[in-house]
């Protein structure tokens, strides 16, 4: 047997041997070169007034976008462009209005901040988009918290490292439904707010963010071309502060339902 003849057995009872395994295993749908070895979930958001969810792509937050909140992180907010860092798609917690959901109390940190913010769902992509084209692409908004292991974040920032341990963990990104424009139309003024424990400690209007959801779009579309399924929390207002277990945390914008969450 010549080395060629002998190495193409060896492949065919190679080949073999893998058919016999798959025909073992569960059988495979038409086209199953483009299974995957398992599933994982798609994370997705109620749309009020739908029976269908919303998919999540992206989770894209901008920073320091109301003025008083930039001077409270220590930053000159009438210098600086607008800048973004991004979540984990699935740290997304979805909380149900009317009710109080727990939230977990995360790891590693002792300073452990909200951010209420305003978050716009995009259903239409694009690139280079104009600020005036930007909220035809919003199919929705949801109140949300961009929450913040500040101590970790601030540890980061002292380092010049990336601040993934501080802000994209398990859980940072709770939100309520998405309400459609069609609906609730657009968000460019009308209060936000968020209480701990019944008393107040963020307060805001939303006409006071230093870019607005139009404006944000059309900067993000330059550095990524956006796509559906991407949402974009708009930032918080200045007064962040921490909660320890046990504190419930509630947290409107004028026209949506308040969202309510129990640090465990
Ligand atoms: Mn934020």
């Amino acid at each position: 047997m010549t080395e060629i003849n002998r190495r193409g057995m060896l492949q065919a009872a190679g080949l073999m041997t893998l058919g016999a395994v798959t025909g073992c295993a569960a059988p495979r749908s038409a086209g199953g070169k483009d299974q995957t070895v398992f599933s994982i979930a798609q994370p997705t958001i109620p749309i009020v007034g739908s029976a269908e969810r919303f998919p999540v792509r992206r989770i894209y937050c901008i920073g320091r976008n109301y003025a008083a909140h930039a001077r409270e992180m220590g930053s000159d907010p009438t210098r600086e462009p607008p800048f973004f860092f991004q979540k984990p798609s699935d740290a997304i917690q979805y909380v149900a209005p009317g009710q109080v959901s727990d939230h977990p109390y995360p790891t590693l940190t002792k300073n452990y901040h909200y951010e209420i913010e305003l978050v716009a769902a995009i259903s239409k992509g694009g690139k280079n988009i104009s600020v005036e084209n930007a909220l035809q692409h919003v199919f929705g908004y949801a109140v949300g918290l961009d929450m913040t292991r500040r101590d970790l974040q601030a540890a980061m920032k002292k380092e010049e490292k990336p601040w993934e341990i501080g802000k994209s963990f398990d859980k940072s990104a709770p939100i309520g439904p998405i309400h459609p424009v069609a609906s609730i139309g657009n968000f460019t003024e009308g209060k936000i707010w968020l209480k701990v424990n019944g008393q107040v400690k963020q307060s805001s209007d939303l006409k006071n963010m230093i870019w607005s959801v139009a404006e944000q779009i059309s900067n993000l579309s330059k550095a990524f071309e956006l796509q559906p399924g991407d949402i974009i929390y708009s930032g918080t207002p200045e007064n962040v502060g921490p909660v320890v277990r046990g504190d419930v945390m509630e947290g409107y914008i004028d026209r949506l339902p308040s969202i309510s969450l129990k640090v465990v």
